[in-house]
């Protein structure tokens, strides 16, 4: 079994002009291909730190942190382009790193197609619902080709209804796609299966 992220001891303490804000403690945890990880914890628990930390924005207090593959993020909101089509979003990504080649092009194609989104690929994000969104919005994330998918409290947004809809939709994406992915939640019943409590 191929460990994605390998978290040993990860520590982080925030130094503030009121004190030590101690977020993280010895947390230590693997993501193993093909899982779909669970870090579920309150707000101010430290989830969304941990993934600033995985992505490189940050770097922790002590602590190993191993990757292997590349990452692709999706946020709490869609931060869909209102005056891009759905098409030119799903591809803004690739724009960005100068990687629009036939080939990624192909990979863009047969993600809308397989997933529903091709009839819709020249229409608005107004136009769409909010379950139709995030889906574009995780479209676009594997437009790119990660290996690790990071989503940070992707249906928070949502209303109830639309949030079951979409975590379905969501799972689904990523498992027959063949992704690892460390999913962030401070909702119990977006986790699919809890394996880091925070
Ligand atoms: P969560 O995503 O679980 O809601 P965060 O990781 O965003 O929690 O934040 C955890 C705690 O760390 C919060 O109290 C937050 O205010 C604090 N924090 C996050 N980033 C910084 C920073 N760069 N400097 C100081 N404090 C921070
Ligand atoms: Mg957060």
């Amino acid at each position: 079994m191929k460990e994605m992220v390998k978290i040993s001891d990860l520590s982080q303490t925030f130094y503030t002009k009121d004190g030590e804000l101690e977020v993280l403690k010895n947390i230590t945890f693997n993501l193993i291909e093909g899982e779909i990880l669970t870090l579920l914890g309150p707000s101010g628990s430290g989830k969304s730190t941990i993934l600033n930390i995985l992505t490189n924005l940050l770097k922790p207090t002590s602590g190993d942190v191993i990757i292997n593959g590349k990452i692709g993020y999706m946020f709490q909101k869609d931060h869909l382009l209102d005056w891009r089509n759905i098409m030119d979003n799903i591809t803004i990504g690739l724009e960005i790193q100068n990687q629009k080649t036939d080939e990624a092009m192909k990979r863009v194609e047969r993600l809308l197609k397989t997933y529903d989104l091709w009839d819709f690929r020249n229409m608005y994000p107004k136009e769409l619902s909010g379950g139709m969104r995030q889906r574009v919005a995780l479209i676009r994330t594997l437009a790119v080709d990660p290996d690790i998918l990071l989503l940070d409290e992707p249906f928070s947004a949502l209303d109830y209804q639309t949030r079951i809809l979409v975590s379905d939709d969501v799972y689904r994406i990523i498992k027959n796609e063949g992704k690892s992915a460390i999913l962030v939640t401070h909702d119990i019943s977006d986790a699919l299966s809890i394996k880091v409590l925070l």
